[in-house]
C-alpha cells in the first residue's frame, strides 16, 4: 500500500481514521494513482485558504462544499506560481515547480512494506544539494507573531529569508528572555495550531525525502523552507493588462520564505514514531469508537472527514460543547477537566455534568436556562443598553472578500476587501420597512469599486447611531478604508465613532456597562440567554428567538456562500449573473433587517 503525505497527516489523527477510510480496499492497491494524489493535495490546499480566510472572524466553516473549494483553487494556483517566480531572488540554482502535481519533483521510500510518497511544490537544486520549498497560502503573520510584542522568534537573514533566532548569529536574550523564546517556539511543534500545522506537514515531507535519499545512497544536503504570503506586503495598485503586478514594494516581496530546516530536523524522531503508529493502525484496522480529541479538529475547515460519524455521540441540542468558554475546561474539587475528558467519560450533554463543575457565572446562567427551558435576562442592563442608541438608526453590514492575493491599492494578502454593504435606516423607533428603507451597494464585477461604495455609504449615513453586530469587523474595515481613501477619512472616522454594537446589549460589554455605573461583576455578566442559542451569540442563532425572519431557503444564506457567489461573478453567464447578483443583495439585506428585528424583539422582551 501507499501512504501520501496527506494520508499520513490524517491517519495519525487517531487509530480509527484508517479503518474508517476503507483502508482494506486501498491496501489492495500497491500505489496511489497520481490523480488520487492530486485530488487529495488540491482539497487540502484549498481548505487551507478557507481556513486562513475565516479563522479571524470566526465563521462557522462546517459545511464547506466542493463548490467552495473549486472556486478558491485559482487563487491557490496563483500563490504557488508567484512563490516559484520569486524564489530565484532568494535561492541560487535551478527550480522545478508547476501548478499541476504531475510535473513536480517526487520522492518515495519503502518502509515496512509501506510506500510513502510525496510531491514537492518547489524543488531547487544548487551546488551543495537541494532545497525543498513548500508553498502554503497562509501568511507570515502566523509565524512573526510568535515571540513578544516587539520581537518575533523569527528574523530575516542577510538574504531576506526568515530564520529562527537560534539559527542566526545573534544572542536570543537581546530579543527576548530564553523562557519566552522556548515557550513561543514550542507552538511550532503543535500540529493542531496554525503555525504548527504547516511545520508538521513539512516534517512529514522531510521524513519521506530523507528515507528516499538514504535508500538510494544519496548524500546531498537538503534544506527545508515554507513559502508563505507576506503580511507586510501592501499592494501599490499597479496592473499589467488588468492583472495585478506584484513587484517588490519598499523592500518587501509578496512571498516570504521561512527556513524550517532545524525545526523539522528536531521532529524527525517524532515523525518516525508516528509512522510506526500509522503502520499499527493500518494493520489492526479497529473501527471501534475512540476518544474524541483536538485531533478531530471539529469546527475547523481542516476537520477530520469522519466527524459526522464519531461526533454523533453528542446530542444535537445542549451538547456539553455549548457551554461558553468550554475550551478553557471545567474544574471540580480543584481538579481540572477538559471538555474532551468529560465527553469521553460519557458526559455529552450540558446537564450530564454536575453544577459543581461550573465555575463561570455565564455557564451557570446557561445551565439554568436549559434546566427551566426559559430565557435568562438582566432587564435593567438591556434597558440601559438600548438607551445608548440614538435615532435615526443605520443598521449596517458589510460583505467582504478576503482574497489571498491583494487585488486593489492599499490591500495586503487576505485583506477583508469590502464589496458590498447593506443599510436599513430606521428613522424613528419601530419604523423600518424591509424594502422601502433599504439601501445598499454591491460591486458589479471584480474591478475596484471601493470608492463608489464608500461614497454611497457616506452620503447615506447622517447623525444617529450606526448599528452593527459584532463591531470589531465593521470598525476595522472602515478604518482600513479611511487609510486608503484619505478624501473620505474624516467622514469614515465619524461613522466609526457612531458605531454601536448590538451584541453589547444581547450579550454584554464590560467596559460599556462599567461606564454606565455597573460594578465589574454585573458588567461582565450575560444580559440575555435563551436555551435555543446553544452557546452562540451569532446573529443567525439570535434572530429566530426574536423574530420569524429566517435564512432558511435563501439561495445565499451565509457568509461563505456570499463570498463564493461574488468570487464566481466573472465566470457566470448573463442570466445566472443577474439572478445571483439579486440573491446576494437579498442576503445582505436580510442581515441588516435581522438587526432591526432583534432590536425590536429585545424591546418587546423587556416590556
Ligand atoms: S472524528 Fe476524531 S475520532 Fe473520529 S476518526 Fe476522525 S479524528 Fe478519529
Amino acid at each position: 500500500m501507499a501512504i501520501t503525505k496527506t494520508k499520513f497527516i490524517n491517519y495519525i489523527r487517531c487509530p480509527r481514521y484508517a479503518s474508517l477510510d476503507d483502508i482494506k480496499k486501498e491496501k489492495l492497491d500497491s500505489i496511489v494513482t497520481i490523480d488520487e494524489y492530486k485530488n487529495e493535495e488540491k482539497e487540502t490546499k484549498i481548505k487551507e485558504i478557507l481556513n486562513t480566510m475565516f479563522d479571524e472572524n470566526g465563521n462557522d466553516l462546517i459545511d464547506v462544499t466542493s463548490e467552495h473549494l473549486e472556486t478558491m483553487l485559482p487563487y491557490y494556483n496563483e500563490v504557488e506560481l508567484l512563490a516559484g517566480h520569486i524564489a530565484p531572488k532568494y535561492f541560487d540554482g535551478t527550480f522545478k515547480y508547476s501548478k499541476t502535481t504531475y510535473n513536480q519533483e517526487s520522492f518515495d521510500c519503502l518502509i515496512n512494506n509501506i510506500r510513502y510518497i510525496c510531491y514537492v511544490d518547489i524543488y531547487n537544486e544548487n551546488k551543495d544539494g537541494f532545497n525543498i520549498i513548500e508553498v502554503k497560502a497562509t501568511t507570515t503573520k502566523k509565524y512573526l507573531e510568535l515571540g513578544t510584542k516587539e520581537n518575533s522568534i523569527f528574523m530575516k537573514d542577510e538574504k531576506g529569508i526568515y530564520k529562527l533566532l537560534e539559527d542566526l548569529n545573534v544572542k536570543i536574550e537581546d530579543y527576548m528572555d530564553i523562557e519566552t523564546y522556548e515557550k513561543q517556539r514550542a507552538k511550532l511543534f503543535d500540529k493542531y495550531t496554525g503555525p504548527g500545522h504547516y511545520v508538521y506537514d513539512l516534517a512529514v515531507q522531510r521524513y519521506i525525502i530523507e528515507n528516499d535519499l538514504k535508500q538510494n545512497n544519496d548524500n546531498r544536503k537538503v534544506k527545508y523552507y515554507l513559502a508563505v504570503l507576506n503580511s507586510n506586503y501592501i499592494f501599490d495598485g499597479k496592473y499589467e493588462n488588468d492583472i495585478p503586478k506584484y513587484d517588490e514594494i519598499n523592500g518587501e516581496d509578496i512571498i516570504s520564505y521561512i527556513d524550517m530546516t532545524s525545526i523539522t530536523e528536531s521532529m524527525m524522531d517524532k515523525i518516525m514514531l508516528d509512522a510506526r503508529r500509522i503502520e499499527d493502525y493500518v494493520n489492526d484496522l479497529h473501527a471501534d469508537q475512540v476518544p474524541l480529541g483536538k485531533y478531530c479538529e471539529n469546527k475547523k475547515v481542516t476537520k477530520c472527514k469522519y466527524c459526522k460519524v464519531c461526533w454523533n455521540i453528542l446530542p444535537k441540542k445542549h451538547a456539553i460543547t455549548c457551554y461558553i468558554d468550554n475550551h478553557h475546561g471545567f474544574t471540580k474539587d480543584k481538579i481540572k477537566y477538559s471538555t474532551f475528558d468529560l465527553i469521553n467519560d460519557g458526559k455529552v450533554s450540558m446537564l450530564d455534568i454536575d453544577e459543581s463543575y461550573l465555575t463561570r457565572e455565564k455557564n451557570k446562567i446557561q445551565r439554568r436556562a436549559v434546566e427551566t427551558n426559559a430565557p435568562y435576562m438582566n432587564k435593567q442592563k438591556i434597558i440601559d443598553g438600548i438607551k445608548q442608541i440614538k435615532y435615526p438608526i443605520y443598521h449596517l453590514d458589510f460583505e467582504t472578500f478576503p482574497c489571498p492575493l491583494p487585488r486593489y491599492r492599499g490591500e495586503k494578502p487576505y485583506t477583508q476587501s469590502v464589496f458590498q454593504f447593506s443599510l436599513h435606516i430606521e428613522k424613528e423607533e419601530g419604523k423600518c420597512d424591509k424594502e422601502k428603507d433599504h439601501y445598499g451597494y454591491l460591486a458589479k464585477d471584480h474591478k475596484d469599486h471601493r470608492e463608489e461604495l464608500i461614497k454611497m455609504m457616506c452620503d447615506l449615513i447622517g447623525e444617529g447611531t450606526v448599528l452593527v453586530y459584532n463591531d470589531s469587523f465593521e470598525k476595522s474595515r472602515i478604518k482600513e478604508l479611511s487609510e486608503i481613501f484619505v478624501d473620505y477619512k474624516s467622514k469614515l472616522l465619524k461613522i466609526n465613532s457612531q458605531i454601536f454594537d448590538l451584541m453589547n446589549i444581547v450579550k454584554t460589554r464590560s467596559k460599556m456597562y462599567e461606564e454606565l455605573g455597573y460594578d465589574k461583576e454585573e458588567a461582565k455578566m450575560l444580559n440575555y440567554y435563551h436555551p435555543d442559542m446553544d452557546g452562540s451569540y451569532s446573529i443567525k442563532k439570535v434572530l429566530p428567538i426574536f423574530s420569524n425572519l429566517t435564512y432558511k431557503g435563501m439561495e445565499v444564506a451565509n457568509g461563505v456562500e456570499a463570498l463564493v457567489t461574488y468570487a464566481k461573478f466573472p465566470k457566470m453567464n448573463e442570466l445566472d449573473y443577474k439572478h445571483k447578483y439579486q440573491k446576494l443583495v437579498e442576503y445582505c439585506q436580510q442581515d441588516t433587517y435581522a438587526m432591526y428585528k432583534v432590536l425590536e424583539g429585545l424591546k418587546k422582551t423587556i416590556k
